[in-house]
């Protein structure tokens, strides 16, 4: 996670074990700042003469033991949504926490262990994902492991599992990867898709045949707090052909290889803007399996998000902090004026508007379009 380690603190603690604590379980108490989005541990034993100790690892958090992993690991990361086997993810609360070092065998000359204890504060940042892929919970070809390792592989923060009509991804994800997984499905009808996303169980029943259907769908999914978008409204296959008066969020302007389907998407998406519509815009590569074509990050969704959690991207991409580009690499484009970014309202006239753009190749023009078309 090389994005994250750019805010990370770290702490030395040493404590000696002597032979007559074999048995005991030690703890090693560490003060947990506020915000913390991840701690990891490192444990290194020292042995004092020729026998070997053996210490075993775990920790505790204000108020419970929040893992253990015995002598199977001299480390582990507790992350918000993400850890170790044998940890529990989840809210990482300030306060006192402490490793306990289980004194399993202390050889006579006893033992030194060295913990290295790492924070990573909560942080605004752009983290980049894919908010559109499928695996082999529905017609994909990717396992949620091989997907981790695919996304990692090409500096990827976050993935949303969108398979069709399916759910099961959401209860089978790895949660000990760099990748976060954001629950989703896409409601795949014969009248065009759209996807759920931050819910594990969007719908009981995914079948629409009209539109009193969809909109029970739509709400159930709401009910549960789903954020919804609709997908590639213009594609020549699976456009959207069941009338437009129903609750979505956000719209899908990029499936894929940039095409004349999306081209037509963004067009809309402008008219809305120009409409006075407050419209998201959002992005998806649509990969299902190895493709020279549709590959996982293309096009990658950037969200200006304090923290790697489902709950914070969403609500991020639902404040329209969101860029998108044609990969992990670039280019990057975003706006500012004053505290204010892409998404923002900004109503101060005398802020200048900055254009921030990285990662831009010879020759490439850069076009600002507003509702009076390219400034
Ligand atoms: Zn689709
Ligand atoms: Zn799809």
């Amino acid at each position: 996670m090389a994005i994250i380690q750019a805010f990370s603190k770290s702490k030395s603690i040493s404590r000696f074990i002597s032979h007559e604590e074999e048995n005991l379980y030690i703890e090693v108490p560490f003060q947990v700042p506020v915000g913390t989005e991840q701690i990891k541990v490192k444990m290194e034993v020292i042995q004092e003469g020729v026998a070997s100790s053996i210490i075993d690892l775990g920790v505790k958090d204000p108020s419970r033991v929040r893992g253990w992993s015995g002598g199977a690991r001299t480390e582990f990361f507790i992350h918000l949504a993400k850890a170790t086997p044998g940890y529990l993810h989840g809210p990482i609360e300030a306060g006192e926490w402490s490793v306990i070092l289980g004194a399993y065998k202390v050889a006579n000359k006893g033992c030194t262990v060295k913990l290295t204890i790492e924070f990573t504060e909560e942080k605004l940042r752009w983290l980049k994902g894919d908010l559109h892929t499928h695996s082999v919970h529905s017609d994909g070809k990717f396992t949620l492991r091989e997907k981790a390792e695919i996304a990692t592989q090409g500096g990827l923060d976050f993935l949303a599992l969108t398979d069709h009509n399916a759910s099961s991804q959401n209860e089978a994800y790895p949660r000990d990867v760099d990748t976060l997984y954001i629950p989703g499905m896409e409601l795949t009808t014969n009248w065009g898709h759209l996807n759920f996303f931050g819910v594990n169980d969007p719908v009981r029943d995914f079948r629409v045949s009209d539109m009193e259907d969809l909109h029970a769908r739509l709400s159930e999914a709401r009910e549960k707090g789903a954020y919804i978008s609709l997908n590639h409204p213009y594609c020549r296959n699976t456009r959207w052909r069941l009338g437009w008066d129903f609750d979505y969020d956000w719209v899908e302007v990029w499936n894929g290889p940039w095409r004349k389907d999306n081209q037509d998407a963004l067009d809309w998406w402008q008219d809305q803007l120009v409409s006075g519509r407050r419209l998201v815009a959002v992005g998806g590569s649509d990969a299902h399996r190895p493709d020279p074509h549709v590959i996982h990050g293309m096009p990658t969704t950037w969200v200006y998000s304090k923290n790697l959690t489902s709950s914070e991207i969403l609500s991020s991409v639902d404040k329209g902090h969101v860029v998108l580009s044609y990969s992990p690499q670039g280019p990057f484009i975003s706006l500012t004026c004053g505290s204010r970014i892409v998404g923002d309202v900004c109503i101060n006239k005398n802020l200048p508007v900055q254009v921030n753009v990285k990662d831009v190749q010879y020759n490439d023009a850069v076009r600002i379009i507003s509702n009076n078309g390219v400034e």
